[in-house]
């Protein structure tokens, strides 16, 4: 689903944030990215979602060369790619429903998909009854899960998530890795930035590890 070869990605005024990266995630793994902060974890999202461009090497993601991607065809590419972050950037004047439906509105898709859609991921996140809220109403954790809902309406068959649950407690940061794991069973590909190693370490998934813009480790945690 994602094969990095050789990536070098340099910052015109910080230098290299990351540094001949190679590796491959398969379809339907769920892997946890971790690594101190500045170490290049954002920056790696942030080519896999064509938010960047590498400076050198290849990004490959879900078949497509995203080096050699047209312009045109980033919309497309960024419909295949769910991404959730830390702040979870929600529209602060919308409604929940609001929220989540926006990629699907930009899509295209007729009122009654939207609605059938939006539901449907709200319902996946447990948050149905709260369509009509707006986000300040809700918890941090709500939030989120407002913002993973909206990652997940259009059916991404790969999702990456930036530091999920920054700004969440134990409790609520498990029920989000919780709902990343019923994504993970039924196929969909993903990719989490944390810095939750007390969780991390208790989930039996793959974890790759950047020091300095490299690749340190690629293990599994038991
Ligand atoms: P992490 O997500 O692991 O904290 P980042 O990918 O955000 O790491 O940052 C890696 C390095 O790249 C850091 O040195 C950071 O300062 C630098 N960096 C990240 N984004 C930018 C940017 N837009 N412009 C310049 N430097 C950046
Ligand atoms: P912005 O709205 O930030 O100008 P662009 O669509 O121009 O966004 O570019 C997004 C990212 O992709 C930027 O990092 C830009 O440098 C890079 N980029 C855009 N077009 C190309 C290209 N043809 N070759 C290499 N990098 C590109």
């Amino acid at each position: 689903m994602i094969s990095f070869e050789h990536v070098h990605k340099r910052y015109p005024e910080r230098g290299d944030a990351l540094t001949d990266l190679s590796f491959e995630l398969q379809a339907g793994e769920m892997a946890f990215l971790t690594g101190h902060s500045g170490a290049g974890k954002s920056t790696l999202l942030r080519l896999i979602g064509l938010l960047e461009r590498p400076t050198r090497g290849q990004v490959i993601v879900n078949g497509r060369n995203l080096g050699a991607l047209p312009r045109r065809k980033i919309p497309q590419h960024r419909r295949q790619v769910g991404m959730i972050f830390q702040d979870h950037r929600l529209l602060a004047d919308r409604s929940v429903f609001d929220n989540v439906a926006l990629p699907l509105v930009v899509a295209g898709l007729g009122h009654k998909e939207i609605g059938r859609r939006v539901r449907a991921a709200l319902d996946q996140v447990g948050l149905l009854a709260r369509e009509r809220a707006t986000p300040v109403a809700l918890s941090g954790g709500e939030q989120q899960r407002v913002g993973i809902a909206r990652a997940v309406v259009g059916r991404p068959p790969l999702v990456v998530a930036d530091e999920p649950t920054g700004n969440l407690d134990p409790d609520l940061s498990l029920e989000i890795f919780r709902l990343f794991e019923r994504f993970h069973q039924v196929g969909v590909t993903l990719l989490i930035a944390t810095h939750d190693l007390g969780l991390v370490t208790r989930m039996p998934y793959r974890r790759l590890t950047l020091a300095d813009g490299r690749l340190e480790s690629d293990s599994r945690s038991r």
